[in-house]
């Protein structure tokens, strides 16, 4: 058993916000994250207005990211230290994770999954747990271990889902092809016919990352003029074979990195028209991902065995049906929620923050992925040893 980690990251100002004279209404201190609405009345009831007009959270942890030259700031190294090691870790240990950034459009989730585009040398937790994971292999080969990485990397826009490593025929232009999300009675959701592209090293993943990427379907608001309005989801299929002579074995992991696309109500971005549509369809699959987060939020906090039998609404949009093992099943799973410190913003930002809040309530059953039968040997052979020991060495 496993609770979501959780993680808030607050980015610096931006020009927009800049430029309009917002306050900054952040503040972190250790693990927790305090918001302060400045439209509420000063004088509070009983007087004490700092204490009305300021809300605390407590996560895993709380990320200032607010100016490069503060030293409390933390950066990429550090973001990668606490959260994607441990991912990197999990996978090798033959365990599923995902970690997924949810917040405003602008606050910052490619940046933290990604990295910057305008700054190369910032780079995200997705290209860094690749290399980090390369990295792990490159010193376990020795070790008679062979290995298999399988990058995938799909994107979900309007309900529908475009393989962004798809090859295309002449003339053929992206996102003419949906694909269609089936379950596999034993390995659970999938999509099928998504393409699988076998990797040799980082510098092949990062070739891939690049190409869908640049697929990505991207359209202007006021918010952020690079928003991306989709879900994309990057997908490492990780597997590991051991063929020592008396019990070969085989784990495979599945790992998720999903950049969201951005919460806001379709209103608060100034959408109209197509974009209007389009934030709508997106709204289902956000909207969902809230209704099961609440779901198992409120079965994971009760104890009654009715509750622990909850009917979980995962197929009622893609992005939930894909991330069920992710979201209260078999892996371990980490939420980042970005924000923007700027008072203009606050009722996004703070329901950015209940949201994370909730999440932190979900409980995973994260178990290795090998062979049930592979692991009964090991356990009997470790049971045969303590006995022998038991009985005087032998
Ligand atoms: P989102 O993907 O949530 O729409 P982006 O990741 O594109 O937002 O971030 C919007 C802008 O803010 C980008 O220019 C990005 O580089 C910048 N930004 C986001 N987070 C940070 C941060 N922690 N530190 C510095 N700049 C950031
Ligand atoms: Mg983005």
């Amino acid at each position: 058993m496993a609770s979501v980690k959780v993680a808030v990251r607050c980015r610096p100002l931006n020009k927009r916000e800049e430029a309009l004279g917002s306050s900054v209404i952040i503040s972190m201190q250790g693990r927790k994250t305090f918001i302060t609405n400045v439209k509420a009345p000063l004088e509070a009831s009983g007087g004490d207005s700092g204490r009305e007009r300021a809300k605390t959270f407590a996560f895993d942890f709380s990320y200032w990211s607010a100016d490069k030259n503060d030293s409390h700031c933390i950066n990429e190294d550090t973001v990668f230290a606490d959260l994607g090691i441990g991912v990197i870790d999990a996978a090798i240990e033959g365990y599923n994770a995902c970690v997924f950034a949810y917040g405003q459009t602008g606050s910052g989730k490619t940046h933290t999954m990604m990295g910057s585009q305008e700054s190369p040398d910032v780079v995200g937790l997705t290209p860094r747990i690749c290399q980090g994971l390369y990295n792990k292999i490159e010193m376990l080969k020795g070790e008679g271990i062979s290995f298999r990485t399988e990058v995938s990397y799909l994107e979900i826009y309007n309900e529908r889902v475009r393989d962004l490593l798809c090859t295309l025929g002449t003339g053929e232009e992206f996102g003419t092809h949906s694909l269609r999300v089936r379950e596999h009675p034993k390995e659970g959701p999938y999509v099928q016919d998504l393409s699988k592209h076998l990797v040799m090293n980082y510098a092949d993943i990062q070739d891939l990352m690049n190409i869908g990427n640049n697929r990505r379907t991207t359209a202007a608001t006021q918010m952020n003029d690079t928003s991306s309005r989709s879900h994309a989801i990057f997908t490492i299929t990780f597997s590991q074979a051991r063929f020592s002579r008396d019990m070969p074995s085989e784990m495979v992991s599945k790992v998720h990195l999903v950049d969201l696309a951005g919460s806001e109500r379709a209103d608060a971005s100034g959408a109209t028209g197509v974009r209007l549509k389009e934030g709508g369809s997106i709204n289902k699959s956000l909207v969902t991902l809230g209704t099961v987060i609440h779901a198992l939020a409120d079965m994971c906090s009760v104890r009654s065995p009715e509750k622990k039998q909850m009917f979980i609404p995962y197929r009622n949009s893609v992005l939930t049906w894909l991330l069920k093992d992710s979201l209260g099943g078999n892996s371990k799973t980490i939420m980042i929620a970005t924000i923007s410190p700027a008072d203009v913003n606050y009722a996004e930002t703070l329901s950015t923050l209940r949201y994370a809040n909730r999440a932190k309530n979900i409980i995973n059953k994260p178990t290795v992925n090998e062979d049930p039968n592979v692991r009964l040997i090991r356990d009997l052979r470790s049971e045969i040893a303590k006995l022998r020991a038991m009985l005087g060495g032998n």
